[in-house]
């Protein structure tokens, strides 16, 4: 399962960030974050009693469905008293969910977690960065396996003069990437793609804020 991968800050960060901000209300999001336990049920519970023992006012906690989800005002329309009453939000969700939130309702909104990859589970919570969304995906050329994720030099033409035995020079329990794009390209009859060279990465990106639209 592909999830939004997050951690949460840490508390002296938190603390900072609600400089100012003495009424609090609570928004954790039942998905992904309820999946890596940063923002489920328990985890908005835990902040709520830590920040009431710092002399903070919690007026209300909630754990919406899917916070990223415009139909998440909606679900807080319930808890407008409680809202009302905070002088901001803190906001245990994926930074998209805290974008969404922060769009609709008129008040401090203030991440208690940092947003880190997209990630697949592999194992009781634990996950695999699989995506950056680099912007610039070249999986087309190295049989579907992901070289910026999965290389730790994030090589987009490898290998690099450190592989040794298939293992990588930076970490030597990890497989190294460009050894496993050989493997499935050569499993694949495709190892000419290998060949192909690929332009190196624009680490400056795309002029921000992206855009896209969908051609009409
Ligand atoms: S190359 Fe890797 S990081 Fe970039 S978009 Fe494709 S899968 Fe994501
Ligand atoms: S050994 Fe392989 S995975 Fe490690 S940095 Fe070099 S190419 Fe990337």
């Amino acid at each position: 399962m592909i999830r939004s991968i997050t951690q949460q800050k840490p508390m002296e960060e938190i603390e900072v960030l609600l400089n100012g901000i003495n009424r609090v209300f609570i928004i954790g999001c039942g998905t992904c974050v309820t999946l890596t336990q940063t923002g489920g049920i328990f985890q908005v519970e835990a902040m709520k009693n830590s920040l009431s023992e710092k002399g903070k006012v919690v007026t209300g906690t909630t754990v919406v469905p899917v916070a990223c989800d415009n139909l998440t005002t909606d679900i807080l329309r319930e808890f407008e008293a409680q809202l009302k009453q905070a002088d901001g939000l803190l906001i245990m969700t994926c930074a998209f969910g805290v974008q969404t939130i922060a769009r609709q309702i008129n008040k401090m909104a203030v991440p208690a977690l940092n947003t880190l990859f997209i990630g697949k589970e592999t194992g009781a919570g634990e996950y695999n960065e699989v995506c950056t969304q680099c912007g610039a995906c070249v999986i087309g050329e190295t049989g579907g396996i992901c070289p910026v994720t999965a290389c730790h030099k994030g090589l987009v033409n490898g290998p690099c003069g450190g592989t040794n035995n298939g293992k990588c020079e930076i970490d030597s329990n990890k497989d190294c990437a460009w050894t496993m794009i050989y493997n499935r390209l050569k499993d694949l009859g495709r190892l000419d793609v290998m060949r192909i060279y690929k332009k190196p990465r624009n680490h400056l990106g795309e002029p921000s804020p992206g855009k896209f639209q969908i051609p009409v």
